[in-house]
Order: structure tokens, then sequence, then C-alpha cells
């Protein structure tokens, strides 16, 4: 139910970019830098100028997500103006330690990626008896190589690694998933770090979405390290009233239902019902999980019942294709 088309006035039609939706309430908006952001073949954008800043469009949702191809197209001319201007291709170390299924398609997804946009793809596949003595020296060898700018070690490692002590050994400078402890407090204490990317393309969404997120009330179910303490933060950070709930939490729909904007990071197939939902909220749906469905099919689903909540909410993110592409496009 979406078309695009240029402004019949040929000096802005590399620069306006405009869009029709069929509802014109569930779209979200994106900065649009048209100096770095070449058109993306096939996408539909719609833009306009608001306060003097190129304003672009597109879908969360049931509808199209764009945000991740947007940003990718951005990363591309970037580390296109990096070559041609200083000669320097910036290069990013995947460390996978053993053969866990999902970790394999995540690290293969950020690699390929890495390619797509133009940057040095470096992948370290371990076996999942390496000593943690072996994984610190890689590290080690990674911190000091010059053609390498950010290292990730994807997590979970095998038990019998020290994940906090691996992840502080790599440079807190080229620590890109925001994990590392300086990393961690600076978040912590409002300054300039490297920020987990998940939670980062989530408030990215959700401040083009509201503009100011400024006294909303934000509801995020999960604690974890990487996922829902670093989106608390940010949320805080942009002002919003935060609750953070868990499995301890106690009356769970009730504390959801006084979202305006509700992050679900649980790990648990579909377990926030579209009556928990507070009509009008955006829900922010980071889950993954597999399933399998009564036909005996393979299938991905979210934290969050997607079809129920969609009636109810504003704006929802949807599994696959919401954040999950979006965190790879904030993490290059
Ligand atoms: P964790 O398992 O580390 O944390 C899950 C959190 O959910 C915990 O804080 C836990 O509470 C809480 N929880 C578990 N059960 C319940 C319950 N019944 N009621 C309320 N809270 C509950 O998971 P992650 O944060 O690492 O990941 C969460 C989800 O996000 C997963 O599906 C994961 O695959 C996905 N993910 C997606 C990413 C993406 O790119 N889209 C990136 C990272 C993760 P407690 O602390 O009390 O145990």
């Amino acid at each position: 139910p979406i078309s695009a088309e240029l402004p019949s006035d040929p000096g802005l039609q590399d620069r306006f970019w405009y869009w029709h939706g069929a509802s014109g309430r569930k779209y979200i908006h994106s900065v649009y830098e048209p100096d770095c952001c070449p058109p993306l073949p096939g996408a539909i954008y719609v833009a306009v100028r608001r306060k003097g800043k190129m304003r672009i469009a597109m879908a969360v949702g049931r509808f199209t997500p764009f945000w991740d191809g947007v940003l990718m197209s951005c990363e591309a001319a970037h580390v296109a103006r990096l070559k041609a201007d200083h000669g320097l291709v910036p290069g990013l170390a995947v460390v996978l330690v053993g053969e866990d299924p999902a970790s394999q398609v995540y690290v293969g997804a950020k690699g390929k990626s890495t390619v797509e946009v133009g940057m040095a793809s470096f992948e370290h596949k371990l076996a999942a008896d390496t000593s943690e003595a072996e994984l610190l020296a890689l590290i080690g060898r990674l911190n000091a190589d010059p053609a390498v700018h950010g290292i990730l070690v994807q997590l979970p490692l095998p038990s019998h690694l020290n994940s906090d002590l691996v992840i502080n050994a790599i440079d807190p400078a080229k620590d890109v998933d925001g994990f590392h402890i300086s990393n961690v407090g600076l978040l912590g204490t409002g300054q300039k770090s490297m920020v987990p990317c998940t939670p980062l393309g989530c408030l990215m969404m959700l401040r083009d979405h509201h503009g100011s997120l400024a006294g909303m009330e934000a509801v995020v179910v999960g604690r974890s390290n990487i996922v829902g303490k670093p989106m608390a933060q940010l949320l805080l950070g942009d002002s919003c009233t935060v609750t953070i709930a868990h499995s301890k939490t106690r009356d769970l729909a009730a504390t959801c239902r006084r979202a305006d904007i509700l992050v679900a990071a649980v790990g648990r197939p579909e377990m926030i019902p579209g009556d928990w939902v507070r009509p009008g909220a955006t829900v922010i749906d980071v889950g993954i999980n597999r399933i399998t469905t009564p036909e005996g099919k393979a299938k991905l689903v979210g934290d969050v019942h997607f079809d129920s909540a969609a009636k109810v909410a504003g704006a929802i993110t949807p599994v696959p294709g919401g954040v999950g592409p979006m965190t790879i496009a904030c993490l290059l």
C-alpha cells in the first residue's frame, strides 16, 4: 500500500523523496542526510523538510523495515569517503568460539554486511574447547592490529570461558559492542561511549518516531547487560521515566500496561500478549525466538504476540526484520 514518487521540480529530485502510505499513523521518520545517503534501489522513502533538517520516512512493524537499509547506505558512503580521502579501510574482527547455530548465523550476517558496506571483515572461528589463554592472546593481537578498528566477541561463550574477563580484555576504543566495563561506566554516567548496538537501534527508532521522549513512561522487560540495562540507560538519558521489569516483577501485565514505550527483551516466544499493551503505545520487540509451528515448520517470533499487539499498538517492530537488521546497521 505504499508508493513513492519524485517531486516534479528536477532541482529537488536528488534531494527530496516523497512517500505516500495508506495509513499516515504508523510511520517512523529518520534523519536523512542527502549528502551521505545515496538512494537505495527499490527502497521507498519520503522526506520532508522539518526545522531545516531533511527527514526521511519509513515504516516499522507490519510496515516495511527500511531503517537498516538507510543506515547501511549511509555507512557505505562513509566507508567510501574514508577510502578516498584517507586510504583507510575500516576493519571489523568477529570472534566466534564454538558452534552454537544461532551465533553462527549472527556472525555470518555481520560478516556479510561488513563486506557489503566496503569494510574489511576478519572472522576468527575457534574450536569450542579453545582455552581462555588462547582467546585472550587472540584479543591481544587484534587490539594491536592497526587494520582492525572494531572487535566483537560473539556471546554467549562456552561455559569454561569467563565472558567478563574476555570482554574486558578488548581495547575499549575497539569495543564495538560497548560491553567493556569502561564503556558501560561511561554510558551509565551519561558520557560519550561505545553504545551496545541493539538498544542503540531501538533508541534511534523511538527518537525518530516520537521526536522527544522526555517524560514518557518506558517499560523495559529484561535486565540483561547486553540489552535490558543499556536500553534503560539510554531511555533514561532521553528523560523517560523508566521501569526495568524482570522475572521477579510482581504484576508484569499491569507494569507493561503503564508503558508509552514497551521494550521486550526476554527471550520467551510471544510472551507479551496484546492486552498487556496500552492502546497507542510504541512496542519494540527485541526478542528473537525460534519455534516450530504446529505444521512442523521452523519460524522466528519475537517476545511479543505480534498479531494481537499490533491491533492496539501505535507502532510496533516486527520479528524478523525490525530490531535485528537495525542491530547490524548500528554495529557498522
Ligand atoms: P537474557 O536471557 O540475558 O535476559 C532475559 C531477561 O528476561 C532477564 O532479565 C530475565 O529476568 C527476563 N525474563 C525471563 N523470563 C521472564 C519472565 N517470565 N517475565 C519477565 N522477565 C523475564 O536475554 P537477552 O537480553 O540476551 O536477550 C533477550 C532476547 O533478545 C532474546 O530473545 C535474544 O535472542 C534477543 N536479542 C536480540 C537481539 C537483536 O539483535 N534483535 C540482540 C540481543 C538479543 P531475570 O534477570 O530475572 O532472570
